[in-house]
């Protein structure tokens, strides 16, 4: 199963590519994820990702495409994989389709997570997310069970630079000028599923996983 999840920021991208990577015993490769890893380890991909991801844009994508590249020659992607959080543009969009085609390893399908502009500022603003493990929190809809602790790892909780208010509107911005049109590039090509982002985490998954069995079958 090769799969690409897109959607905006706050609807639940992470959460499920967690639980369909599992569900699908494929690795889950987050753009996001590894950029943060690099800030916290000071690495000079690290200073030069902050340095966008702070105020909400993109990483350029000559960065991005060449990150992605080596992770998608790495050698456990013979199940496939979920890329999360990548393309976040059509150029990225056309790089990848590149460099899976040369591999002759096309995608299977592309899930869309929808969700209203209205909840997403109310889903971001409050997120918490662990230090240590990256699971998120929210501090109304998923508390920990102990307040600034993970429930997963015992991480310490803290807000993404990113999900500050100001930041959450570039990111919207950024959202709706870049990287929604792959949306319609990815209907075209027949490979886009949506499904609603709104409700149990679980039931998304278990929504998710149906439209994704149907479609590849
Ligand atoms: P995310 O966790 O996916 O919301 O990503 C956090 C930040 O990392 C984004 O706001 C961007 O600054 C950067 N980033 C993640 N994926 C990409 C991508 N595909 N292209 C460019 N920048 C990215």
């Amino acid at each position: 199963m090769r799969l690409i999840l897109v959607g905006p920021p706050g609807a639940g991208k992470g959460t499920q590519a967690v639980h369909l990577a599992a569900h699908f015993n494929i690795p889950h490769i987050s753009t996001g994820d590894i950029f943060r890893a690099n800030i916290k380890g000071g690495t000079e991909l690290g200073k030069l990702a902050a340095s966008y991801s702070d105020k909400g844009q993109l990483v350029p994508d000559s960065v991005t495409n060449e990150m992605v590249k080596d992770r998608l020659n790495q050698s456990d992607l013979e199940n496939g994989f979920l890329l999360d959080g990548y393309p976040r543009n059509i150029l990225q969009a056309e790089v990848l389709r590149a460099i899976l085609a040369e591999k002759e390893t096309p995608l299977d399908a592309v899930l869309e997570l929808s969700l209203e502009d209205s909840v997403i500022v109310e889903r971001l603003s409050g997120r918490r997310t662990c230090k240590d493990c990256q699971a998120s929190f929210h501090i109304l809809f998923e508390k920990p069970a102990v307040e600034g602790k993970c429930d997963k790892c015992g991480g310490d909780l803290y807000q993404r630079t990113d999900d500050g208010v100001d930041v959450i509107q570039s990111r919207l911005t950024v959202y709706a000028d870049q990287t929604k049109p792959i949306i319609a590039f990815y209907r075209a090509e027949g490979l886009l599923i949506t499904t609603p982002a709104e409700g149990d985490v679980s039931e998304i998954t278990e929504r998710a996983i149906s439209a994704l069995n149907a479609a590849v079958s």
